[in-house]
């Protein structure tokens, strides 16, 4: 199957950048595999909503109130679990620049996965500083919704029918350097994707692939650099990453997220009260 190309208009992603795009990129298969019945930002304000409108729960009565605090219940309960997910998510990228790949995988586990995607990430250039960059991030990060989006892979027929677990790997060369301590994720032995699972690839490239750009931008990170001489770090991981790719393991973080799909109770959505 052919991967999914999306050349990210830009001469290179920082840590931040990359934490983002991954971010980004389960937000929207989340939603478009029916995990979550609205987009992310739509779903979360709505959920973080029903504490503060809890008197319209007043009007239902009965089971029907209970089972609408039910699923408000796991509603909340999948909200904040892709919180964690993408704390943790942000974390690996802090703690570990030498991340080439995440995947996202659909089922009850990794072992019995529906569908998956593996997003394939530039190499990230820790030359530059996430906050300078922002701006450009935006750009990235719409440019990157819209191609998948329009994409059949993502929004063509999905294999995952109904609710069920999202699981979120990192593939590095540097386990160690993984917040494996705070207990944030664990690394996989040899992991396989089962024959049957069908696996979408998610290919992600910089506008001058592998080069380094000028750091005009971020030039206040080099002043102590300049003086010594230069250092494996002044060249993004490309090379690095070629030759320890046999080196390199999956590692699963720990926080599962469980799809969430609301249903009527007599006639009466979770946020449409009676
Ligand atoms: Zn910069």
């Amino acid at each position: 199957m052919d991967p999914i190309i999306v050349e990210i208009n830009g001469p290179m992603v920082t840590q931040q950048c990359a934490a983002q795009i991954v971010r980004t990129i389960v937000e929207l298969l989340l939603y478009h595999r029916e995990q979550i019945p609205f987009t992310y930002g739509a779903f979360r304000k709505m959920v973080k909503n029903f504490r503060t409108n809890d008197s319209d729960e007043a009007t239902a009565h009965g089971m029907q109130k209970i089972h609408l605090r039910k699923q408000q219940n796991q509603a909340e309960q999948t909200v904040q679990s892709v919180d964690n997910l993408f704390e943790i998510i942000d974390k690996c990228f802090e703690e570990n620049p030498t991340v080439q790949e995440a995947m996202i995988i659909f089922g009850t586990t990794i072992y019995t996965a529906k569908e998956s995607f593996v997003v394939r990430l530039p190499p990230i250039d820790r030359n530059h500083h996430g906050h300078n960059h922002r701006h450009a991030l935006e750009q990235h990060l719409r440019q990157i919704a819209m191609k998948l989006t329009l994409s059949d892979e993502v929004s063509g027929n999905p294999n995952v029918k109904g609710p069920t677990n999202v699981h979120v790997l990192m593939k590095t060369t540097a386990a160690a350097a993984m917040p494996l301590n705070g207990g944030l994720c664990s690394p996989l032995d040899d992991y396989k994707l089962p024959v049957k699972c069908p696996q979408y690839r998610i290919t992600l490239t910089t506008a001058v692939n592998g080069t380094s750009s000028p750091f005009s931008c971020c030039k206040h990170l080099k002043v102590f650099q300049d003086a010594t001489t230069p250092t494996a770090s002044d060249h993004p991981d490309a090379v690095a990453a070629q030759e320890t790719e046999n080196l390199s393991c999956w590692l699963q973080l720990n926080e599962v997220v469980r799809g969430f799909k609301p249903t009527p109770v007599k006639g009466c959505f979770l946020w449409t009260p009676a």
